[in-house]
Formats: C-alpha cells, structure tokens, sequence
C-alpha cells in the first residue's frame, strides 16, 4: 500500500551506492540519452563529481515524433552499464515495453518509468514482478492521486521499492517553460505516501537557464533527491539540449542543492 494511513514510516531503498528515501538526499545525473560509450563515461565522471550516486541515461527514448533519436537500445544500455561501474555509481534508465523488462534488468539499478507510460498497466505490473527499485514519473496530465493508484499497481505486484518524480505537468501556459512543475506536489505527496519523492527539474522547465532555480525549489519544497540532465556540447545533443546543465553549473547547483539540503 502506497498511503501513510496503513505504513506511517518512510520506505528507504538502498541501491549498491545510493540511499534514496528518508532525510538523505540523492543526486542523480547524466544525459538524456546515452550517445556513446566516451560520452556517457565522461558525463558519468561530472555526475560524480557533482556529488551523484545515480548517473541516468535513455537507451529506449519515448520520442515525440518518430523521426527523432530513438536511443541506441541494449548497446546504450551496455554503454551506461560500465560507466556507471567504472565510476562505482548505481544507473537508472527507462524502460518502455513490458517486453524490454526482462532485458532492461540485466543491467539497471534503477527502473525508469516514463510521464508516457505512467499508466501503461502492463508495464506497471511487469516491473511490479521484479525486486528492481522503480523510479515512477508523474504523467504530465496525471493528478496526484492517479500517480499514486499508478504507484499501487507496481506495488501489488510484491515490489515496494518505489519513488515518485515530479517532473512538470500539462498547464494553460507553457510558451516559457516546457511544463509547469507542480512544487506543491512535492509535501502533499511527502504527506499521502512513505515513497521517496524525487524532483526532475530538467523535464520540467525545459530551458536550462530555469533549471538551478526550479531545482533549488525542488530541494526547498522537500525532496528526497533530484534526477537533472548534464551534457558538455548541448548544442549537439541528440536530445533534450536546451535544458541540460554544462558541467560547470551543474557541479555549482549540486553543492547548492547538497546546502540547502542540509540546512533543512
Ligand atoms: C527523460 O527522463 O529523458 C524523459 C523522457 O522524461 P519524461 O518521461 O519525464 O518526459
Ligand atoms: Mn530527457
């Protein structure tokens, strides 16, 4: 059960690097995709150093037109595999076909489940099959309560390593930012459920100029962790450039964040 009413203590899940839940705080970081096998390392390192346990790739991208970068599938998920082993770091990735389950678990940490596919039930139960800590997002039309019923059906399927990430939803206005990240989201959560709630400031504004503040709000509002996307060229990245971090302002938002944390 996903609600305070009937498990009134934090769920705290422990990944081989990582403690995600309670009053740590987790930084998770990386590309939006896995690109290659130098750059996903490379990108590993400054997530590191920036203070990540979590480094994050796409190997399997939900595109919104299928004319996009698709990912590169199994290879990028080898590729983000040793990156994150190298740098004695946990991965998460997504997962987008109850299918790809079996195959995505033999290599991640962390299961990645899509704003797209936060309904997909058969994804929910097929993860819910495993004992792989889940990383839910909230669909961008999805209230509070749907993300929750969705998080009951991973449950239900006897996994309970779950985390809940607010990554922006679908308002009236979003010509400036890419999605309106519902902050408040983040306590009432924090108060109906013991998961970890984990912030996506990247998905949310869209525009990376947005994302040290949005982020900073993140950790104010009181996150257990946040998941930004980093890149050195993001001009040339083969997606989601606009908003990823360069290494230098991500590492001074992760020791800002890592801060304000404390402080809370
Ligand atoms: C992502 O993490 O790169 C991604 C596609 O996120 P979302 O599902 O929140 O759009
Ligand atoms: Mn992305």
């Amino acid at each position: 059960q996903s609600s305070r009413l009937f498990h009134p203590e934090d769920t705290i899940i422990t990944t081989p690097h990582s403690v995600i839940g309670g009053d740590q705080f987790v930084m998770m970081a990386g590309p939006c995709s896995v690109e290659s096998a130098t750059h996903v390392d490379q990108m590993a390192a400054v997530a590191k150093q920036g203070g990540a346990t979590i480094v994050r790739g796409g190997a399997f991208k939900p595109r919104t037109s299928p004319y996009s970068f698709q990912g590169l599938g199994e290879t990028g998920l080898q590729y983000l595999r040793a990156a994150a082993d190298k740098h004695d770091l946990d991965m998460i990735t997504e997962v987008m076909d109850d299918e790809h389950v079996a195959m995505v678990a033999k290599y991640t940490d962390i299961f990645q489940i899509g704003a797209r596919n936060m309904q997909n039930f058969s994804l929910l139960k097929a993860v819910g099959q495993t004992q792989i800590p889940v990383a839910l997002k909230r669909g961008m039309s999805a209230t509070i309560d749907d993300v929750l019923n969705a998080a009951e059906y991973i449950a239900a399927g006897g996994n309970h390593q779950i985390m809940i990430l607010e990554r922006g939803i679908r308002t009236f206005d979003n010509k400036y930012t890419r999605n309106t990240f519902d902050l408040g989201a983040v306590p009432v959560l924090q108060s109906l459920t013991h998961y970890p709630v984990i912030v996506d400031p990247s998905h949310a504004v869209g525009t990376w100029e947005l994302v040290t503040p949005m982020a900073m709000a993140g950790v104010a509002a009181g996150a257990s962790g946040m998941i930004v996307e980093i890149h050195d060229q993001p001009t040339q990245a083969l997606s989601d450039g606009p908003q990823a971090l360069k290494p230098a302002t991500y590492l001074k938002m992760a020791q800002q964040a890592f801060q304000l944390h404390d402080l809370m």
